[in-house]
């Protein structure tokens, strides 16, 4: 395998291709072969205390050091006892002797205006407003919500909280007043952070008024603290500060509490793709600890690194791999406040261009809408500054796959497709860019510390190949805590399936090299005449057909079958619909995968319903194709016109 070249597809195993890690990436790559991955999966499962202890004594500084590695209780896991520490203090003031002058934040706006943030200047916004806060009464302990646009200050604004104790919930700046209201309800938040508005295709997104429209039914929020983000006069109410007034008298000095372990250090409410969203509580040093060290392998960060993970801070993945973990590696972030689209459809590849990233991290969503907008925009740029290319979210097809090795990362970059939710606090199964031999569609392998289990109807574990549920077999440090205020949903949803096993709600196979592939929701994995399908396969296949940019395929009930399978699809810029399309797609799964992944019904789309992080809502689709009406909630959802118009109730 040491020979082959990146371009070479070897026969690793039964199934897939296989595309070995490019030899130049290997070379200079912190892991650097399948045996190294080995030898440290091996160690974390022989003696996990020791592995994890040893971890956590390397990725952070302890004020106090922790006696008992790990509490286990299933369902309930402490981590680390004893300890204190700070996650703000192991993000900023820790790198300072040696990198105070280096760029921590690169930030461009929507209209094109760029910051460059040093570690240093990072280190006293971020006391200023720790004191600004503790001048408005916040302590350790108490909630402050967070609705601001992708702006420096989004990071301050959580890195200030971890720094004094406060629990930050950030609600994602594309949501509405009625989402605000919710969450901030729930976690009782005291003060809210935001500003006038965001930049977003062009316009301003009204933050202040959504916020104005929340307040008088948000009985915990004290203050709001209002940032000027858009030129726009901004009107203070009674309970509004403005984020410069607070800031501009406070020292840019402030000593860092320091908190337990376990001390809560954020909620975070997971998107909701499958029901009403929960409010996911992480603690201290277990997340700290395995977002610094899997932002190190998963990444395989460099000094010189230009980061680029295009997740809005509202979402785990920007929590996690926008500012925990990059800035615990003193690495470079950059920050994008708007849309890809803003000015062109080229914005994305004109940003890595400009700023040289090295490091693209993304949905396959944004993919899929690239790849349907065409390849001319990404090849009008220079993007030979990239070295590693990363998906997460949903599985991503691998044709998508493809495009993004060739066509974004110039079939050079390897391919990092990460899997892992809100509640896994960190990526759990990803390549390791320099070790793992990819295949396109899966995430790979589990990361060390990390065991999967796929089990059957039976409860027990499947055989190579076969499809399952997905579980996990062991607490790692970055697994939620409970449920905010909710600790009954924690162990019901959770830990109820099996006790004792975490349960990812995933439907999932490991083939025979131990490979992952999500299938898919365990809700969207359907039964045909009892064969178990997963939708995701569905969709691959159509999407390769060539014509078609995004598939979402779900079950109708059905008195013959039990289970009918309706594909509705959204055809790539240029490409017409007719019935012929429909025998051919057709035609293509049946090639693909049998004729028992036949759709008994094609609807073409305009657009398909999606989360506002991306994600296709097949449990509205299933509705849909049902022909009954949506009772589920759907306060997520991206664009309510798209499901009227799938419908058919609208016009
Ligand atoms: P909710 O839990 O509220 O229904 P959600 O599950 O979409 O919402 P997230 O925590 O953002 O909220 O998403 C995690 C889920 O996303 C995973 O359970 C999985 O279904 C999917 N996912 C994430 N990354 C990948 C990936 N690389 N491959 C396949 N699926 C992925
Ligand atoms: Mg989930």
């Amino acid at each position: 395998m040491a020979e082959a070249t990146s371009h070479e597809i070897l026969s690793f195993s039964h199934e897939g291709r296989v595309f070995p890690p490019p030899p130049e990436f290997q070379k200079k790559a912190h892991i650097r072969s399948l045996e190294e991955y080995r030898a440290l999966y091996a160690e974390a499962a022989n003696d996990p205390d020791a592995f994890w202890g040893a971890r956590a004594r390397e990725e952070l500084y302890w004020k106090t050091p922790f006696h008992t590695v790990l509490d286990w209780k299933p369902p309930h896991a402490q981590w680390f006892l004893g300890g204190t520490t700070n996650l703000c203090y192991n993000a900023l003031d820790r790198h300072l002797p040696k990198y105070a002058e280096k760029t921590a934040i690169l930030f461009e706006g929507e209209p094109g205006d760029v910051r460059k943030i040093t570690y240093r200047q990072l280190h006293a916004d971020v006391c200023r407003l720790a004191n600004g806060l503790k001048s408005l009464g916040v302590k350790k302990g108490d909630r402050v919500g967070i609705y601001l646009p992708m702006v420096p200050e989004a990071a301050v604004a959580m890195l200030a909280c971890a720094r004094i104790g406060a629990v930050h919930s950030v609600v994602f700046g594309g949501f509405s007043s009625e989402a605000v209201r919710e969450r901030m309800n729930d976690a009782g938040a005291k003060v809210l952070l935001t500003a006038d508005g965001g930049w977003r295709k062009g316009g301003v997104v009204p933050l202040k008024a959504n916020v104005d429209a929340a307040l008088p039914h948000m009985p915990s929020v004290e203050k709001v603290v209002v940032l000027q983000r858009t030129k726009n006069p901004i009107q203070l109410g009674p309970k509004d500060v403005a984020w410069e007034k607070l800031v501009e008298a406070q020292s840019p000095t402030c000593e860092p509490e320091w908190v337990d372990s376990e001390h809560p250090l954020f909620i975070l409410y997971t998107s909701g793709s499958t029901g009403k969203p929960k409010g996911v509580l992480h603690t201290t040093a277990g997340y700290a600890v395995y977002v610094s060290l899997t932002t190190r392998w998963v990444f395989d960060l460099k000094d010189d690194d230009v980061y680029w993970c295009t997740a809005d801070v509202g979402w785990v993945t920007g929590h996690s791999y926008v500012v925990y973990g990059p800035l615990m590696n003193h690495a470079t972030s950059f920050l994008y406040e708007g849309a890809p689209t803003t000015p062109g459809p080229d914005r994305f590849w004109d940003n890595i261009e400009r700023h040289k990233v090295t490091i693209l991290y993304t949905a396959p969503t944004a993919i899929r809408a690239f790849m349907r907008t065409g390849d001319e925009h990404p090849k009008k740029h220079d993007m030979r500054s990239l070295r590693l290319l990363g998906t997460v979210g949903e599985p991503i097809n691998p044709e998508a796959w493809m495009w993004y090795r060739d066509v974004i990362g110039g079939g050079r970059c390897p391919i990092v497709d990460t899997w892992w939710q809100t509640e896994t606090g960190g990526i759990l199964v990803s390549p390791l860019p320099g070790a793992t031999p990819t295949k396109p569609g899966s995430a790979t392998l589990p990361l060390p510390g990390i065991f999967l289990k796929v089990l059957g109807k039976d409860g027990k574990e499947v055989p190579p190949g076969q499809g399952g549920k997905l579980f996990l077999a062991k607490p790692w440090p970055a697994l939620l805590r409970t449920v905010y205020g909710d600790p009954e949903r924690y162990v019901k949803t959770y830990f109820s399936e099996v006790p004792g096993l975490y349960f990812t709600g995933d439907g999932a196979r490991i083939d025979a090299d131990g490979y992952l592939w999500v299938m898919g929701r365990v809700d969207d994995v359907v039964n045909v005449a009892g064969h178990r399908l997963g939708t995701a396969e569905v969709e691959s296949a159509l999407v390769s057909e060539g014509r078609v940019a995004e598939a979402a395929v779900v079950g109708r009930p059905d008195e013959l079958k039990g289970t009918a399978l309706v594909a509705f699809v959204t055809l790539k810029k240029g490409v017409e619909s007719s019935a012929e399309l429909k025998a051919q797609l057709s035609a293509h799964v049946i090639k693909e995968i049998g004729a028992i992944a036949r759709p008994d019904e094609i609807r073409f789309a305009d657009a398909l319903p999606k989360t506002r992080s991306g994600k296709i809502m097949r449990r509205l689709l299933r509705d849909v194709a049902a022909g009954v009406r949506t009772t589920g909630d759907t306060t997520t959802l991206e664009d309510l016109n798209v499901l009227a118009k799938l419908r058919g109730d609208e016009e």
